[in-house]
């Protein structure tokens, strides 16, 4: 069936003609058709253009659809989050208020350690009812793509219960979901004076039962000072490559890591965080493919330093912005509040915060030539605004949600009681 969305007063098709990405300067054009179409079929993009050069006779069989001078942009492509986890954590959060640091919180068995604690109390039908809900709440926010790493279970069981309810989510959510191995996120308590041994286990055991399973698309190691160094991260990587597990790096959240070139050299798909980023870092980016990432949830939540996303869009660099959605450092999912800030505190254009999260995203999954952008043969992931005049309104009235409707793979998403008791029905495979 042809479907044909007629009037749309500013059609952002974030076009980068075919190539995955935009890079620098590219950023700032959005690919804005005034008053335009956007024709699909199926699931898939067909054609977009001006009204001026459109003609109702060539699809006498189409649904119309008018959007009465509406906004319409790609749906979000969140690249990275740890959506799938046992529960909140606000008693930190107070403890954050007090002034306690990361390091502390960490070092007294909180912050990802919490987390895995808690996951050994949950069931996977519980984990996988308290994740549903959270999709469900950013498709509303217009998130049609997210990826959603483990890393809070450190132990085999837990890791592959976190995968299994990721990938289970598949079968319950519109939404593409892509997913990470993190063993590596942090060195649990019982292994802390044999750091070599963990590292075994991720290697030895975790990565190939993952990959025996075909749980992950991608690998991902927390390469910090106090987590995981440069030649561990390096170690599990390539092991993770053995098993066609694509790498991506968290780097330089807290410190200069290494990751970034390290990322670079392994052509890891992304290196994600850098609050802090040397002019060194910044070059070996520009000498490859390896996409940079800022999470400024973030550097909010946990009132740390935004990162330099001017310096790296005026290196020439396909900037992404992403959620990070966890429960420690970004309990938001939240992609127009990251547009938000990407806006207020990163000074980026709207056009360039729009590309960051759509395009951008996209291609920090390998997915630049299958969504992020309204271009033909491309999923017909979108969003329709409420009423308003400029992409700038989706920046400026920060946490208002602007979207009324989300369309994935080119059916409107709508969520009933009946998607819940779906899983209910079906329980876990
Ligand atoms: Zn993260």
């Amino acid at each position: 069936m042809v479907k044909i969305f007629k009037n749309i007063a500013k059609l952002y098709t974030v076009s980068a003609n075919g190539k995955p990405c935009k890079k620098g300067q590219e950023m700032q054009d959005a690919g804005l058709i005034e008053n335009a179409f956007l024709i699909i079929s199926e699931e898939k993009v067909v054609k977009t253009g001006s009204m001026n050069t459109y003609s109702e006779t060539d699809y006498p069989q189409a649904e119309y659809h008018d959007c009465e001078g509406r906004i319409v942009v790609p749906g979000f492509v969140d690249s990275h989050t740890h959506l799938v986890f046992p529960r909140t954590r606000e008693e930190e959060f107070v403890y954050k208020i007090k002034g306690m640091s990361y390091e502390e919180i960490a070092r007294r068995g909180g912050g990802i350690l919490n987390s895995a604690r808690a996951l050994t109390h949950i069931s996977e039908e519980e984990l996988l009812t308290e994740s549903l809900e959270r999709c469900r709440q950013l498709v509303e926010k217009g998130t049609t793509t997210l990826e959603i790493k483990s890393g809070y279970g450190l132990s085999l069981e837990g890791e592959l219960k976190l995968l299994r309810v990721a990938r289970e989510l598949k079968a319950h959510t519109p939404q593409t979901i892509k997913t990470t191995f993190l063993g590596a996120h942090a060195i649990p308590t019982e292994y802390k004076e044999n750091r070599n041994a963990y590292i075994d286990l991720v290697c030895e055991e975790m990565i190939p039962a993952v990959a025996s399973e075909n749980l992950a698309d991608y690998i991902d190691v927390f390469c910090e000072t106090g987590f995981f160094t440069e030649s561990e991260t390096e170690r599990i990587l390539l092991k993770g490559a053995e098993y066609g597990l694509i790498p991506k790096i968290h780097a330089n959240q807290l410190d200069f890591s290494g990751g970034v070139k390290l990322g670079v050299r392994m052509n890891a798909l992304s290196v994600d965080h850098l609050e802090r980023i040397t002019d060194d870092d910044i070059q070996a980016l520009q000498s490859g493919e390896t996409v940079p990432t800022l999470l400024p949830s973030c550097s909010f939540f946990l009132r740390e330093p935004y990162g330099p996303a001017r310096k790296l869009i005026e290196a020439g660099l396909p900037l992404c912005l992403a959620t990070d959605f966890n429960p420690g450092s970004s309990p938001s999912g939240d992609m127009q509040f990251v547009i938000s800030l990407g806006c207020i505190y990163m000074r980026l254009l709207p056009e360039e915060a729009l590309v960051a999260c759509t395009l951008n995203g996209a291609n920090a999954l390998g997915a630049g030539n299958e969504c992020g952008s309204l271009e033909a043969g491309k999923r017909a992931d979108f969003l329709i605004t409420k009423p308003i005049e400029n992409l700038s309104r989706l920046a400026y009235s920060f946490t208002e949600n602007l979207i009324a409707e989300t369309w994935i793979n080119g059916r409107k998403a709508v969520f009933n009681p009946a998607f819940f008791q779906s899983v209910e029905k079906k329980g876990i495979s």
